[in-house]
């Protein structure tokens, strides 16, 4: 008879199929009807949605949780962010950065979200977030998977010291190569970068992540330069845009010839919906732009695209709780994907659309895979997008990390039940 570390039973898989799913050690050992077998501990997820782990490909976590520090930013807007951004870091130290990331990472654990990948800048001459959130990744290794972007934030070329310290920070184990070629002094000059960094990456093997075309100008067009760069370098595969927010004001017919370049090129897209919503469309009147960029299009022409949080209580932003579904379920109302088959969607690209991004081994539920899974108080994927509810038990690399109780409301009304959990019956379709 089979014998299990941990067996969670009864659970309803994000395509709707029912299994049990039996882990040894840090791996799913079988997945099916374990009826029978014996287990160290059994987790009774009958009726529950099982999902292996969210997945945040766009985070900040050497600026997260310091909304307030020095000050709020009174405009709302991206270019705001990024000075009061400028002041925040000259005062922040390492070990406050530290403890802001670990605190971030209990809360991220808690919703069940175990691998972020988290951009860090690069233009201080001391590296201090570098520095904390290279130690970060080591502390929370155990349990959370970090992966580390070298960002350039005031520019790669704007910033005279930014060349040099984001190569530093790549000597140092940042794993991915980042950019912002929106935002260096001129359109030659953020076509220069892509191409310098497309070229680092390639030199040295590693992925690339650039912040591309976060404006509403559309004009910007970056993200043209980086798919050039990327079918030049032989990069398919290996390359992201994150926000491409431009492309929403961009002109249909070039839209039409840049998404086949994009495919070609496999370049995942990132956009950042919380965020995106937020900073976007701040310089319009009415009517004002959305901001997100053309996801269901893309996705159209078989590009991977991913649902990113960015931020979460930081100069950009005041609220966010690591809640990927928080980020799908605005994802889901501004691109306007309703329909049963587009909510499903949202859900695989806060979970499996995201770990491909990531490029992380071993991210499912098939047997040989990572043990990480988390068990929602939902009866399906769709129904987990409308309630963003409670992470019951999270699992991570084989061990029980976050457990939390059912927590139904209790009612007090005259012939009526006396509790509540807002789950509807009706078929997702
Ligand atoms: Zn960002």
């Amino acid at each position: 008879m089979a014998s299990f570390d941990i067996l969670v039973t009864g659970g309803t898989l994000p395509d709707g199929t029912v299994k049990d799913i039996g882990i040894t050690g840090d791996r799913i050992a079988a997945i099916g009807d374990l009826t029978g077998a014996q287990a160290g501990e059994v987790i009774d997820a009958s009726g529950d949605l099982v999902s292996p782990p969210f997945v945040d490909p766009h985070f900040h976590m050497d600026a997260t949780l310091s909304y307030g520090t020095p000050r709020i930013n009174a405009s709302g807007t991206l270019l705001e962010g990024i000075s009061l951004w400028g002041e925040l870091k000259q005062i922040a130290s390492v070990d406050e950065m530290v403890e802001r990331a670990l605190a971030y990472c209990d809360w991220a654990v808690s919703m069940g979200l175990l691998a972020v990948r988290s951009h860090v800048d690069t233009c201080d001459d001391d590296l201090k977030g570098v520095e904390a959130l290279l130690h970060v990744r080591d502390v929370v290794k155990p349990y959370l998977d970090l992966q580390l972007v070298a960002f350039p934030q005031d520019g790669f070329y704007r910033d005279p010291t930014a060349r040099a310290n984001t190569l530093r920070a790549l000597d140092m184990g940042v794993d991915v190569v980042g950019g912002i070629p929106h935002f260096e002094r001129t359109m030659a000059d953020g076509a220069a970068s892509v191409r310098e960094l497309c070229e680092i990456a390639a030199e040295r093997g590693l992925l690339v992540d650039l912040h591309c075309d976060e404006t509403d100008d559309p004009m910007s067009r970056h993200i043209e330069a980086l798919a050039y760069e990327t079918q030049r370098l032989g990069l398919q595969g290996r390359v992201a845009g994150s926000h491409l927010t431009s492309m929403h004001s961009m002109d249909n017919y070039y839209v039409s010839k840049l998404l086949p370049l994009i495919a070609e090129a496999e370049i995942a897209a990132i956009p950042n919906p919380l965020i995106n919503i937020t900073l976007q469309g701040r310089h319009d009147t009415f009517p004002k732009r959305r901001g997100l960029t053309r996801v269901k299009e893309m996705q159209a022409q078989g590009i991977t695209v991913g649902w990113g949080q960015d931020c979460v209580r930081d100069p950009w932003y005041s609220l966010g709780t690591a809640d990927m579904l928080d980020v799908a379920f605005m994802g889901l109302h501004v691109a306007q994907m309703t329909s049963p088959q587009e909510m499903a969607r949202c859900f695989t690209m806060v979970t499996e659309e995201n770990a491909k991004i990531m490029h992380l081994d071993g991210y499912g539920l098939a047997p040989g895979d990572t043990a990480s899974l988390v068990v929602l108080d939902a009866g399906s994927s769709i129904e987990a997008l409308r309630l963003r509810p409670d992470r019951l038990c999270v699992i991570s690399k084989g061990k029980v990390v976050s457990r939390q109780a059912r927590n139904d409301a209790r009612l007090a009304l005259p012939g009526r039940p006396d509790s509540v959990r807002r789950r509807h019956k009706i078929s997702d379709g």
